[in-house]
């Protein structure tokens, strides 16, 4: 049985549902755990009564007391001042989040201090202290879903940067006025390598004329974006553009883990999210080829680790759980 010190709340809340745990930051096992819908439509207040409720419950089926526990992390699907406790915007969510005091709003609702920050720095805790990336001093986390983040271990820890905007892998600029990112500039990474990225391909092909199985998959399912199991589909059914779309995403994929990999020269590189989920480890097998190819020091070069993320899901919770457990260390409790 943990000792109280070792015992710490993560919750991941994401645009469509939210995930807390309570987690024991020395072995990793989660104890007690509730998901929900986020309800993002409700407005930033109702979705927090959501997040309470969660982390209650999962304390309950953990059964530990909050005394027990030496905080609650929580990490949010945008920019946020970690040291202030504050979301700065979460797009996907709606406008009630633009600058919420998120920490201390939830300080309130449970009497437990809170610490927050972004899903994918904190996604890159959990896989360094429990899935893929276990044991290493200098790693880099890349997500790939709708968007690609990304989060930088370095000596063990977080790099969070100067103001805290550290890790966003997503928008190194990997073709001088290339495609359209989502954070409205060009050439981003995210622009090729995300699943966005993916279905702008297949669209621009699609919209030149070239037959594809995804248009007619979408229409099928009421959908007017993709996802990754559609995508997973016409991939595996030959569809000759979703082929060239992924082959191309990889390809850019491969060349941002290169950069990475020649700025920091990290042990490992671990790739996860929804596409990677669900395409399986295949998907990297090209990836690794070009990231290799381009590694810029060539000595010793395969013990750099390019692999798939071991947490899924529980990336998020867990991280924010051990993150919690770092930063609230040194305050009194
Ligand atoms: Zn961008």
């Amino acid at each position: 049985m943990a000792t109280h010190s070792e015992l710490a709340v993560g919750v991941d809340l994401g645009g469509t549902s939210l995930y807390a745990a309570v987690v024991d930051v020395a072995s990793g096992e989660r104890l007690g755990e509730s998901k929900a819908k986020s309800h993002a439509e409700l407005g930033a207040d109702a979705v927090v009564a959501r997040v309470v409720t969660a982390i209650k419950e999962a304390m309950v089926a953990a059964r530990v007391s909050r005394q027990e526990v030496r905080g609650v992390g929580i990490g949010v699907p945008g920019p946020v001042v970690a040291a202030q406790g504050l979301v700065l915007s979460l797009t996907n969510m709606g406008p009630t989040w633009n600058q919420y005091p998120l920490a201390g709003r939830l300080t309130e609702a449970l009497g437990m201090r809170v610490i927050i920050d972004n899903d994918v720095n904190v996604g890159a805790v959990g896989e360094h202290r429990f899935g893929a990336g276990r044991g290493t001093q200098d790693m880099v986390a890349m997500f790939v879903g709708t968007g690609l983040g990304g989060g930088v271990i370095i000596n063990g820890r977080l790099h969070t940067g100067f103001r805290g905007s550290a890790g966003e892998v997503g928008h190194m600029v990997l073709q001088a006025d290339g495609a359209l990112c989502g954070c409205g500039r060009l050439g981003h990474a995210e622009a090729y390598a995300s699943r966005t990225g993916i279905e702008h391909a297949i669209m621009a092909a699609v919209a030149a004329g070239e037959p594809s199985l995804v248009p007619d998959m979408m229409k099928e399912r009421g959908r007017t974006t993709l996802a990754s199991a559609m995508l997973e589909r016409a991939y595996l059914a030959g569809d000759r553009v979703s082929v060239r779309a992924v082959e191309q995403a990889q390809y850019y994929l491969g060349l941002l883990i290169a950069s990475c990999v020649n700025f920091i020269d990290p042990e490992a590189v671990v790739v996860g999210g929804g596409v990677v989920e669900r395409m399986g480890e295949g998907y990297l097998v090209p990836v690794r080829e070009t990231a290799y190819a381009h590694f810029l020091n060539r000595n010793d070069m395969e013990r750099v680790r390019i692999v798939a993320a071991e947490l899924g899901d529980a990336s998020g919770a867990v991280g924010a759980a051990v993150l919690a457990h770092q930063r609230l260390a040194t305050a009194a409790g």
